[in-house]
């Protein structure tokens, strides 16, 4: 059966102390906790391998939150899958709206970061979502539908069976304003539909569909209560350890 997960996305923040303590408190907290899901923090890439090496790692899955498109060369700058996987990380968040966004990552190219990403043995956490303006003009199906379609639907049943996914509407990113228990559990469902259509019933109910967007304390628990939200993609909450715990608490 399909695992809950609950991933933090730190983005771009904490210098390198300030997040192998803010890892260092996470792991104290879940010493001895009963937990009844799977945690993952989403790190910025230079944080990767002393968190990595921090944290138990029976308790903490550790995430990057990119990588290169390219396997390796003279690509300055870059991060490749490979680097990801040698720090000890386990998984890879891609497709994020904000690297779609403002870093223009196309389905192409997502499509290629996925494939580098599992022949690495990472997980990809893949981000889908629709903007604003596609929700009000009724086209978040089909939106989200294209993007699962584009970058993941060339992949075997098994290699979809290794992918993790985020529905993360943009419009609920960072904004405060989270989906509705009801419309987070109306595009889960419309997800795993789409994934039986092309992978089968086995595969499309192993996959796990975690909701990102403005999620919290207050929301985690009526969020996380539908059968087909797996678990959430968390960013501001997850970074202060209270918050964090009390969504992974939600489950
Ligand atoms: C995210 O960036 O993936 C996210 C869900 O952010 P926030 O929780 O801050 O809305």
């Amino acid at each position: 059966m399909r695992k809950n997960i609950v991933a933090g996305n730190w983005k771009m923040n904490k210098t390198l102390q300030e997040g192998m303590a803010l890892a260092a408190e996470l792991n104290e907290v879940l010493k001895g906790a009963a937990v009844n899901c799977d945690v993952v923090i989403g790190t910025p890439f230079i944080h990767l391998a002393s968190v990595a090496a921090a944290v138990d790692a029976t308790k903490i899955g550790v995430a990057a939150q990119n990588c290169a498109d390219k396997e390796s060369g003279a690509y300055t700058g870059e991060i490749s899958a490979a680097m990801v996987k040698s720090t000890g990380a386990a998984y890879v968040i891609l497709g994020h709206s904000e690297r779609r966004a403002y870093y223009g990552e196309t389905a192409a190219i997502l499509k290629t970061k996925v494939e580098l990403a599992l022949k690495n043995e990472l997980t990809p956490i893949f981000c889908i979502g629709e903007v604003l303006a596609e929700r009000e003009a009724e086209k978040h199906f089909e939106v989200v539908k294209e993007q699962i379609e584009a970058s993941l639907f060339d992949l075997s049943a098994e290699d979809f069976g290794k992918i993790v996914l985020a529905y993360e509407p943009v419009w609920a990113i960072g904004t405060g304003k989270t989906a509705s228990s009801a419309q987070a559990q109306e595009m889960h469902a419309f997800i795993r539909q789409t994934l039986v259509a092309k992978f089968g019933k086995e595969v499309a109910d192993n996959t796990s569909i975690l909701y990102g967007g403005s999620c919290n304390p207050a929301n985690a628990k009526e969020l996380f209560a539908n059968p087909d939200v797996d678990g959430g993609l968390i960013g501001g909450a997850s970074l202060k350890v209270a918050d964090f715990k009390a969504i992974i608490d939600a489950f």
